[in-house]
């Protein structure tokens, strides 16, 4: 019995960790050794599931994916779970890497049909990352490493996807490495910085609105674009003492531009949904507004669209109580994700934001193709204020501005920049 405990994970009955290494060093002294091939699976966005549902139904969930991998492989086929959210499997003797391939087709397949859990359907995806003896690395040990950075890229790459193992892919990791390590350090360092990108009121003609974009600078790396680190952040859980620094930041700023006799504008932050689904997310935020004496309805907070209907029902609640105290809430780069018209109804959102991609498709000669017109007219019609994000051209802004767009963000009026160019440009309302 103990060896049994001592070689198998209690949860799910697979071999675990040790049983894993101890196999593959088996496998190793081997003189003849066959082919090998090694897949991770990862679940997509389990933290999530974890935090917003309790362990006790991501515990069960993961009991659900075992039984149907055990389904799924045969053969010569080993699986473990080493830890956490991560299915290995080990399958040896196969022809060629099609067959491998195919499996993990499977395995995709299969494990992304829903799961019943506690009286509610439940889709996941996942990743697989692969890497093959000889092919990848003389020691099977090696498979290990390059296995953990295949299914990295597989993530990195919008995840529910199969990934092979190809030397090139070192590179990357060493800078995601190298960027998490920096990161770390960061906040005490006093690296980040925010910029903030003007909205203008196109009916008013006046800058209404700033959003607080985060900035890094890294003595080693220089400038790091937030499209580089916010998901490194995220994965660390950094975002959360990084986003409380935004919030306060931005507000701090608010509050100046509101004694010097700005009182209309209001501040968009960005924020993440590891932020919001913090149980004391609405305090702390109340607390940044209390001590600053600013209204509530002068904040708004962003929340990407996709963010946002995967976890629909763990942050809805949240957002009704935010919505109660006057916060405002945008939904960000509208038109990129599902766009799920059935959502927008039942979503306490005030504001739309048209995602640059639908406003690059206003082209001169064009606009008879623009489904942006049918977007603002939704958005009016739900009473939202409707923002177009990305306008870099005349030709989109008098578009959009024909077509009743209530703000406009982007190149074309203003990049985002630092708060003493905010100070300086807002001097002089009348903008355009
Ligand atoms: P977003 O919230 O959709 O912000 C708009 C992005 O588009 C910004 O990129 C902005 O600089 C860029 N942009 C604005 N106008 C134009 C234009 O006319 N043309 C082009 N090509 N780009 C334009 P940025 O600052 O690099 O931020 C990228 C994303 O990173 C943001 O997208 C947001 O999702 C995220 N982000 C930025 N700051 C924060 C933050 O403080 N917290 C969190 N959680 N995410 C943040
Ligand atoms: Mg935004
Ligand atoms: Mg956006």
């Amino acid at each position: 019995k103990l060896h049994y405990e001592a070689y198998h994970d209690q949860l799910t009955g697979l071999k675990n960790r040790r049983s894993l290494i101890k196999n593959i060093e088996e496998l190793d002294s081997l003189k003849t050794k066959g082919k090998v091939a090694l897949l991770i699976l990862d679940i997509d966005n389990f933290k999530y599931i974890n935090d917003t549902m309790g362990h006790h139904f991501g515990d069960l969930l993961l009991k659900k994916v075992s039984d149907r991998l055990e389904e799924i492989c045969e053969g010569d086929c080993r699986i473990y779970r080493p830890g956490g959210d991560e299915f290995i499997i080990l399958q040896e003797n196969y022809d060629e890497s099609a067959l491998v391939e195919k499996l993990a087709l499977k395995i995709l397949k299969e494990c992304t049909q829903g799961y019943e859990i506690d009286c509610s359907k439940l889709f996941i995806s996942i990743s697989i990352g692969i890497s093959l003896y000889p092919e990848h690395g003389d020691s099977l040990n090696a498979l290990f490493k390059n296995a953990d950075i295949a299914v990295y890229k597989a993530k990195e790459t919008g995840k529910k996807k199969i990934v092979f193992f190809n030397k090139v892919m070192n590179e990357a990791i060493s800078e995601r490495v190298l960027l998490e390590k920096h990161l770390r350090a960061a906040l005490d360092n006093d690296e980040f910085l925010l910029y903030y990108q003007p909205q203008l009121d196109i009916e008013t003609n006046t800058v209404t609105g700033l959003e607080a974009l985060i900035r890094w600078n890294n003595l080693d790396l220089g400038f790091v674009s937030p499209l580089r680190f916010i998901s490194i952040a995220e994965d660390t859980h950094l975002i959360i003492p990084i986003g409380e620094w935004v919030i306060r930041n931005a507000c701090k700023f608010l509050k100046k531009l509101h004694q010097q006799g700005h009182e209309d504008m209001s501040m968009s932050v960005n924020v993440s949904m590891l932020q919001l689904i913090q149980d004391d997310f609405v305090d702390k935020l109340m607390m940044i507004l209390e001590e600053l004496e600013l209204n509530p309805e002068c904040l708004e907070l962003e929340i990407t669209e996709s963010i946002l209907m995967e976890s629909y029902e763990a942050i809805a609640a949240k957002l009704e109580i935010l919505k109660c105290v006057g916060i405002r809430i945008a939904l960000d780069d509208f038109g990129k994700g599902y766009s799920s018209l059935n959502y927008l109804k039942q979503l306490p959102i005030t504001t739309l934001k048209i995602d640059k991609s639908f406003v690059d498709t206003i082209l001169a000669g064009d606009m008879d193709k623009s489904l942006t017109d049918l977007i603002i007219r939704i958005g009016r019609t739900m009473d939202l204020c409707v923002v177009a994000e990305g306008v870099e051209t005349k030709e989109q802004f008098d578009f959009l501005s024909s077509h009743k767009c209530t703000k406009i963000q982007g190149y074309f009026f203003s990049k985002p920049i630092p708060e003493e160019a905010v100070m300086k440009s807002i001097k002089m309302k009348k903008a355009i």
